[in-house]
């Protein structure tokens, strides 16, 4: 007896990490040079990532959230300041700004079919203090880049780009991360390009490349790579962190940016199979964003319909084995934001009833079938 998918009690998790034999041969590499904290593989990995987007620098730091600090630093946000940045995000992109002790304001994404931020939206929350913009690429498509550039140009704000979905994405005019002052990437483990923790900033400015260098170790003036090399010991020319990257992250790095353009044809794929069987289930409706072939697909994201129970679809699919998550929470509703009286009635419709299924190189079309399918079972169940 042949059991069908839907018989089966197959498990999807959320992601799976897709490394093999290239990254285990990449770190052993390392372990054997013995040399593992940040050296001539971060380097490596910064000069390649950077040629990849076609930027003039790319600078390796400890993860994206260090790289997000970082750029308000460089581009000079401090108190008194307001920077314009999604709710529907991680909250990394927000938090950033209150590093500097500066003021996130909140504005919503376009419609429930487009969740990226809303143009008309920034331009309503742009105040005489309003000193940058940080707009986020959702799910790996990348935001309207064309009018928001417009935008600063005119108020003369400086452009942070969230691209921590979109490693290689691109939109007309170019790649993901490099419109804006500064791109701001992470290398979290499930995000397309994973180390474990990770991040990179990218910048054509050759002045914000060589502070982000100094920032990011101490303010320090020479590396401990350089002074093993026999280059002299360091000044410290401001206080700074250490945000550094390592070179047994960096050399994961290496291996998956290698891999990455192959890997994005396969979430395309996986993209269309899903779009393909969902796009005429009741009980939820597709945001756009999926839909548009320029996307890195780093989310597949649908939106139930008003009155479905969302804790009880995702109870019910994680008991048919298929784990699902949410992108996101709105950030302006956390305790710790304290903006729940901001009214972002669209952010916070999809921040209630968007539900992310699993997307991640791997998965097979026989367990993106049997996602869809358990999506239709549980719809039928909870209607
Ligand atoms: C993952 C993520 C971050 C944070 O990245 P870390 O490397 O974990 O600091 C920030 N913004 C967005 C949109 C993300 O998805």
């Amino acid at each position: 007896m042949t059991l069908s998918a839907s018989q089966t009690s197959l498990r999807v998790p959320f992601f799976d990490l897709d490394y093999d034999e290239s990254e285990e041969r990449a770190i052993l590499e390392v372990l054997q040079s013995k040399w593992i904290s940040m050296g001539p593989r971060t380097e490596e990995f910064e000069k390649r990532f950077a040629q990849a987007l076609g930027a003039k620098h790319a600078v390796a730091v400890s993860n994206c959230t260090a790289a997000l600090h970082l750029s308000m630093i460089l581009i000079g946000v401090g108190p008194g300041d307001e920077v314009v940045v999604p709710s529907l995000t991680f909250v990394a992109t927000a938090a950033c700004v209150k590093m500097v002790g500066a003021k996130p304001v909140f504005a919503d994404v376009s419609s429930l079919d487009d969740w990226r931020i809303s143009p008309r939206e920034i331009e309503d929350k742009i105040t005489p203090r309003t000193k940058a913009i940080i707009p986020m690429h959702y799910g790996g498509e990348g935001a309207d880049m064309k009018k928001i550039m417009e935008i600063a140009r005119e108020k003369k704000l400086f452009v942070v780009e969230d691209a921590c979905h979109a490693p290689l994405g691109e939109i007309e005019g170019g790649k993901l991360g490099t419109f804006g002052e500064l791109g701001c990437f992470s290398f979290y483990s499930n995000k397309n390009l994973s180390t474990g923790e990770g991040g990179m900033l990218v910048t054509d400015s050759d002045e914000y490349a060589e502070r982000a260098r100094l920032l990011r170790a101490h303010g320090m003036t020479t590396s401990a790579r350089q002074r093993h090399e026999g280059q002299e010991f360091y000044e410290v020319l401001e206080h700074g962190f250490n945000y550094r990257m390592d070179d047994l992250r960096s050399c994961l790095g290496l291996v998956q940016l290698e891999k990455l353009p192959e890997r994005m044809k396969r979430r395309s794929e996986i993209a269309s199979r899903y779009h393909k069987q969902l796009s005429n289930q009741k009980g939820l409706r597709l945001p756009e964003n999926e839909r548009k072939p320029s996307s890195v697909h780093h989310l597949f994201t649908v939106l139930l319909d008003e009155g479905i129970d969302r804790a009880g679809f995702r109870a019910h699919m994680r008991k048919l084995g298929v784990d699902t998550s949410m992108h996101y929470p709105p950030v302006h509703m956390f305790t710790g934001f304290n903006e729940q009286g901001v009214p972002l009635p669209v952010t916070e419709e999809v921040g209630k009833r968007s539900v992310s299924l699993p997307i991640f190189n791997q998965i097979s079309n026989q367990q993106i079938d049997y996602v869809c399918d358990s999506v239709s079972k549980t719809l039928k169940e909870l209607s």
